[in-house]
């Protein structure tokens, strides 16, 4: 763990760490502290952790320094403000024990405390806004061979050590895996908390990631500025019954959309990397849908699937397949001409057009298998 004047979220956090890892399955507490004035290390302290003073002040740096103290074959990464859901290590655990190439399992954390950054993520949980691949370092199990393996917490932008770390571990062969379904807390006191959090989040930041970073076109842009869909925003408001939550939403939106608006000579956009585990199990599903086509000539129905042509290369298709339904977001972001199912010439096609759907819909695909 790390820390920084987080007493506020301590006292939350850190029993809920406790309640959610028996004993037997802890051999250090290790927090590297960046120089709270607060009551942290006390606080950490009587939790019954080991409290570094942090050589220097940042997350990535001060997890690297909890890191070489790490003598197991797995570790825990929290941040001060998680609040551990009580079955994370159970299910955490099953996951990176299951596969040798699983380098890091986690859950996904919604706000909590605040009730309007809750109702946020509240609803954008339900309407499955939420990548269930979503990932981050503060709720995380780790193997440590693989972090150490990938250089340890990566400190080339402060603010992204999580995209970097977990690219670099793609790299390796490890996967990420997410369990979304292992909800834990995200403490906010309040909104203005959040506000601020951002700025300082937006300030530290040397890369701004996205699925297609050379879309800054103008619409989108404008769109992004005015709060994007207004259907979501409504959507949330009902959700809460609370007026101050579209209010709160298009202010942060504003602050993240004027940010973002003007030109910040050291910042650089760069694409989410994509996790091949993921884009592999959507591959699959789509082939296995496979149908083949009834040719000409076959039953009364030919009249039907004459005219069926490949959807990659345009040739007369001899297969239908199918998008699976229960990967939310991919559905509405489907290309035209191609629609929930599609017609292919071959395996090998029909893997290229299932691939375009994929990386298209990335930012927002919710597979919903356990
Ligand atoms: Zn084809």
């Amino acid at each position: 763990m790390w820390t920084y004047n987080s007493a506020n979220s301590l006292e939350k956090s850190l029993p809920s760490i406790e309640k959610a890892i028996d004993r037997e399955n802890v051999c250090h507490k290790i927090a590297v502290d960046g120089g709270s004035s607060d009551q942290s290390r006390t606080i950490l302290d009587r939790f019954g952790w080991t409290v570094k003073e942090a050589q220097r002040k940042g997350i990535p740096y001060q997890a690297n320094e909890a890191l070489t103290m790490v003598d197991t074959p797995f570790f825990a990464a929290f941040e001060h403000d998680i609040i551990l859901n009580p079955k994370w290590f159970d299910r955490t655990s099953r996951i990176v024990e299951s596969d040798d190439r699983t380098g890091a399992a986690q859950g996904l954390r919604l706000y909590v405390g605040s009730k309007t950054m809750r109702a946020f993520e509240a609803w954008m949980y339900r309407a499955k806004r939420i990548p269930a691949w979503s990932f981050s370092i503060d709720n995380t199990l780790f193997r440590t061979e693989a972090v150490k393996r990938a250089g340890g917490f990566p400190i080339e932008d402060p603010a992204s050590a999580d995209t970097i770390l977990r690219k670099n571990l793609f790299g390796l062969g490890y996967r990420w895996i997410t369990d979304s379904a292992l909800l834990s807390g995200h403490y906010r006191k309040d909104f203005l908390e959040q506000f601020k959090h951002q700025v300082k989040l937006f300030e530290l930041a040397r890369y701004y990631w996205s699925s297609s970073p050379q879309d800054r076109s103008v619409p989108r842009r404008f769109i992004s500025l005015l709060g994007g869909n207004p259907t979501h925003v409504l959507g949330m408001a009902l959700q809460s019954s609370m007026l101050r939550v579209p209010i709160a939403w298009y202010i942060l939106r504003l602050q993240r959309g004027l940010y973002l608006a003007f030109p910040h000579e050291n910042k650089a956009a760069r694409r989410v990397p994509m996790d091949l585990w993921y884009l592999t199990y959507f591959l699959k599903t789509v082939l296995s849908s496979r149908l083949t086509l009834p040719t000409a000539g076959e039953g009364i129905d030919n009249l039907a699937s004459t005219g069926k042509n490949c959807a990659w290369c345009g040739q007369s298709a001899g297969f239908s397949y199918s998008v699976p339904r229960d990967w939310g977001n991919i559905l509405p972001k489907l290309h035209p001409g191609v629609g929930r199912r599609f017609f292919a010439c071959s395996d090998s096609h029909a893997e290229r057009i299932a691939e375009k759907i994929f990386k298209d819909a990335f930012e927002y695909v919710t597979p919903s298998h356990s």
